[in-house]
């Protein structure tokens, strides 16, 4: 068992701790009752000679059987005391006493006062949320995980007093503590109290909840009362404790919420048990009751806190909706502009290829065909020089829009280069590839591209058309996209060739054949 706690803290640590000649230890007492515990055959008899040898003990643990941690009428002798709060409790108040009347030291470091407070509140809380919730659990045995639940701060700071006074002072809560210590030492207390409780040989049942006394709740299993009282109720004691009295009732409402979905009115009856016991049992372990505070108006005061809180919460949520949805359109937005050229607005040589691909792939797995279409304006850089760049580009764009139309439903197009286009006609035969590409060319026959100075523009395009047919057991002439556009490349060089302003269909053999209307 200890070298499972051992070997959760990093061994520097372990070996400055185990140097430290001050680390707080086990009360000879507390050492004999907890043998007894482990004879089974033990009872409350032993129990009571054993407490019986330690006279201000017994007198403590007669004081605390009748004071407000326990109800019902008043005993007289430790034997009935005993009897009330059985072995566990013996165990775990005389362990709580032994603890606190130990010699503080007094140095730079953390206020032990302060420190000694919360364990007992905490303790204090767990009882009180038992009777109040009505909750199945072992008190005892969480009573005690409670008050140990911090001891390993005690430790820490008999170790490196100095370093760990100014951690503990500037943490402005519980939890932040926990992170300055896992800074500075690679852990924090839980760990390390849980460690020293180990090497005091203290069984695991009591150890081992120390590891999970900061746990969230979300971290803790519905069902585990004990962990979720342990919990909270060190976050409990804080409004009693903090210099900053609203913020702790603000986490400690809010905590008691979400560890046991209390409500206000249970909150409410808690802070007041609590405040109305505690100088009893502050008097119980000679300590200075901690000062009375005005549990209604930090109540109310969390409260406004809360609301304020949720509301500037789910503003943030509303505004990072809105940003989250702008950031979606953008992308959308942006993905769209990724696939289209910019001077035309339609699809680019990328896109236009990745398409390619699909297309081919989805003929050669299930069949069908498809068409390129190569188109190539004649004579573009003439138009260019003639009339001047911009001209040129705005004939660019006037292309694109006639190339659309022209498109049946199921087809697109892309710009492949400077004044290149190519279309993409997925289950056109040869024959629908002509009529496409003979209306495209009528079109810019008829219609010209733009008009300058009341002069009309026309443009010819040269076309070089190639199939895919995987229909009807018919032999595939291409291997893959590429060699199917570059056969479409090669038919529209060879319109070129022969005279501009005409469509060419690849025939395999490296042939192309004419099928121009004016050939
Ligand atoms: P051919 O009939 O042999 O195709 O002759 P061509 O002049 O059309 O072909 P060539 O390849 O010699 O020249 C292409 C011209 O297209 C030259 C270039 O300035 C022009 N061009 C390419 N991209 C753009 C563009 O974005 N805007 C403009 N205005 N012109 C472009
Ligand atoms: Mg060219
Ligand atoms: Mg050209």
């Amino acid at each position: 068992m200890q070298q499972v706690s051992d070997s959760q803290l990093p061994p520097t640590l372990i070996k400055k701790l185990q140097d430290c000649r001050t680390l707080p230890s086990l009360p000879a007492i507390v050492v004999s009752i907890l043998e007894l515990a482990r004879t089974p055959t033990a009872g409350t008899l032993e129990l009571a000679n054993l407490v019986a040898k330690d006279p201000s003990l017994s007198a403590k643990l007669l004081a605390a059987a009748n004071s407000a941690f326990y109800a019902g009428s008043e005993l007289k002798t430790l034997q009935q005391a005993v009897n009330r709060i059985g072995m566990e409790g013996a165990l775990s108040l005389s362990l709580s006493f032994g603890l606190a009347f130990r010699g503080t030291r007094d140095s730079n470091g953390m206020d032990l006062d302060n420190f000694w407070k919360r364990a007992l509140i905490s303790g204090m809380v767990v009882r009180e949320l038992q009777r109040l919730m009505n909750l199945r659990f072992d008190v005892e045995t969480t009573y005690l995980a409670a008050v140990l639940q911090d001891i390993g701060m005690l430790a820490l700071n008999e170790m490196d007093p100095d370093i760990y006074g100014v951690i503990y002072h500037s943490a402005r809560s519980h939890r932040q503590l926990a992170s300055f210590e896992e800074r500075e030492y690679g852990t924090n207390h839980t760990q390390v109290g849980h460690w020293l409780c180990s090497r005091w040989g203290l069984p695991e049942k009591y150890t081992l909840p120390l590891l999970n006394s900061h746990q969230l709740p979300k971290e803790i299993d519905k069902t585990n009362a004990a962990q979720r009282v342990l919990a909270l109720s060190g976050l409990m004691a804080d409004p009693w404790l903090s210099s900053n009295q609203e913020m702790a009732m603000t986490l400690a409402y809010q905590a008691s919420q979400d560890y046991l979905q209390m409500d206000e009115r249970q909150f409410s009856h808690l802070l007041l048990h609590l405040q109305d016991k505690l100088p009893d049992i502050a008097r119980l372990f000679e300590i200075k009751a901690p000062a009375q505070i005005d549990t209604f108006n930090l109540l109310q005061e969390a409260k406004h806190l809360l609301v304020e809180r949720n509301l500037r919460m789910m503003q943030k949520l509303a505004q990072q909706q809105q940003e989250i949805d702008e950031l979606r359109r953008n992308s959308e937005k942006l993905q769209e502009q990724l696939k289209k050229d910019p001077l035309t607005g339609i699809f680019n040589r990328q896109y236009t290829e990745k398409e390619l691909q699909q297309h081919f792939m989805a003929i050669q797995q299930s069949g069908g065909s498809l068409a390129v279409v190569f188109i190539d304006l004649d004579y573009f850089k003439t138009l260019n020089d003639q009339y001047g760049h911009a001209l040129g580009d705005s004939a660019l764009k006037a292309f694109a829009t006639a190339l659309e139309q022209e498109l049946e439903s199921g087809c697109i197009a892309g710009r492949y280069g400077g004044e290149e286009f190519v279309a993409l006609l997925p289950g056109f035969n040869q024959d629908e590839a002509l009529a496409f590409a003979r209306r495209l060319q009528e079109h810019l026959a008829s219609t010209p591209l733009l008009s300058h100075n009341k002069e009309d523009i026309y443009v010819s395009a040269s076309m070089g058309i190639a199939v895919q047919q995987l229909r009807d057991n018919a032999q595939p002439v291409f291997a893959d996209a590429d060699e199917l556009v570059s056969a479409a490349d090669q038919a529209m060089y060879n319109a070129k060739r022969t005279g501009r302003n005409r469509i060419l269909l690849f025939t395999s053999g490296g042939q192309s054949q004419d099928l121009s209307e004016n050939s």
